[in-house]
C-alpha cells in the first residue's frame, strides 16, 4: 500500500511542487490549505490530489482533519509541515496580531500536526516528518522578527522531536529554502528582490521543485539514518 503524505499549504507555491513530487513518486498524497479555494480546486483537477482545507494554527480542526484523513484515505506516514505566511514589519511597528499570526501559522502549526500523527507512527513503527524553515530562521531578517523566530523555532523543534521519536522509526528533518519563486516572494517589493538576487552566488532565485527534490530525499524508505538534519537549498545565499 502507497504510504499517506500530508502537505500542509500543498495546494500553492512550494506546497504544490511538493505535493505533486510525492504524487509521482507513488506516494499517496493529499494537501492541505486555509482558505483560497480556488486555488485548491484548480490543484485538484489538474493533479487528481485530495485537498483538506482546515487552518493548521488551530489545534481542535487540526485534529478532527487528521482524524477524517485516516478515515478517507489512511493514516498519516508522511507529513510536511509547510503552510507558512509573512507578516512584515519593523518591531516598533509591529502588532501582537501580526506576531501572532506569524508564529500560530508557521511554528505552533508544528506542534498541531505533529501531535495529531505522532501516535500513529509510533505504534507502526514509522514516520517521516519534514518542517519547512527558511534561511531567514537562520540568518535573521530585517522587517521580520516575527518569521525569523517562527522559522528558528522550527529548527529546534525538530532536533528535539527527532531525538525523542527515532526510537520508533520515525525521522525528523527540516528544510531551509532561501529565496524561491513563489507568490510569497512575488509579494517583495522589485527593487528589494533586485537587491536579494543580488546576494545569492547562484545569481537566481530558487524553484518550488528543487524544494519538493529535497523532500523527497529525507522522506524516502532509506533514509533512516537522517535525521535531526537541517538540509540549507539557498544557492549559496547563506552557509550555515
Ligand atoms: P505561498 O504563500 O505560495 O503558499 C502558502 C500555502 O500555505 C498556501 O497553500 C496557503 O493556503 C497555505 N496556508 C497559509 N496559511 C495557512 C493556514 N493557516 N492553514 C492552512 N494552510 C495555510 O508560500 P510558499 O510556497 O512561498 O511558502 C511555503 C513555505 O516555505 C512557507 O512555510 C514559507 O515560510 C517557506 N519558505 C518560503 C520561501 C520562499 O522564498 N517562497 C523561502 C523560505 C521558506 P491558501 O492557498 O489557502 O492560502
Amino acid at each position: 500500500m502507497a504510504r499517506v503524505a500530508l502537505v500542509t499549504g500543498g495546494t500553492r507555491g512550494i506546497g504544490e511542487a511538493i505535493s505533486i513530487a510525492l504524487n509521482t513518486a507513488g506516494y499517496t498524497a493529499v494537501a492541505n490549505y486555509g482558505g483560497n479555494d480556488d486555488a485548491a480546486r484548480l490543484f485538484t483537477e489538474r493533479t487528481g490530489i485530495p485537498a483538506y482545507k482546515f487552518d493548521v494554527s488551530d489545534y481542535a480542526a487540526v485534529e478532527s482533519a487528521i482524524a477524517m484523513i485516516a478515515r478517507d484515505i489512511g493514516p498519516v506516514e508522511v507529513l510536511v509541515n509547510n503552510a507558512g505566511i509573512t507578516r512584515d514589519g519593523v518591531m516598533h511597528r509591529m502588532t501582537f496580531e501580526q506576531w501572532n499570526a506569524v508564529i500560530q501559522t508557521n511554528l505552533a502549526s508544528c506542534f498541531n500536526l505533529s501531535r495529531a500523527v505522532i501516535d500513529s507512527m509510533r505504534e507502526r513503527g514509522f514516520g517521516r516528518i519534514v518542517n519547512i524553515g527558511s534561511v531567514n530562521g537562520q540568518s535573521g531578517q530585517y522587517g521580520q522578527v516575527n518569521y525569523a523566530a517562527a522559522k528558528s523555532g522550527i529548527h529546534g523543534f525538530t532536533k528535539a522531536l527527532a531525538q525523542e521519536a527515532a526510537a520508533k522509526g520515525i525521522t525528523v528533518n527540516a528544510i531551509a529554502p532561501g529565496y524561491i519563486d513563489t507568490d510569497m516572494v512575488r509579494a517583495v517589493p522589485p527593487h528589494v528582490l533586485e537587491k536579494i538576487i543580488a546576494r545569492i552566488p547562484v545569481g537566481r532565485l530558487g524553484k518550488a521543485e528543487e524544494i519538493a527534490r529535497t523532500v523527497l530525499f529525507l522522506v524516502a524508505e532509506d533514509a533512516g539514518f537522517i535525521t535531526g538534519s537541517t538540509i540549507s537549498v539557498n544557492g549559496g545565499q547563506h552557509m550555515y
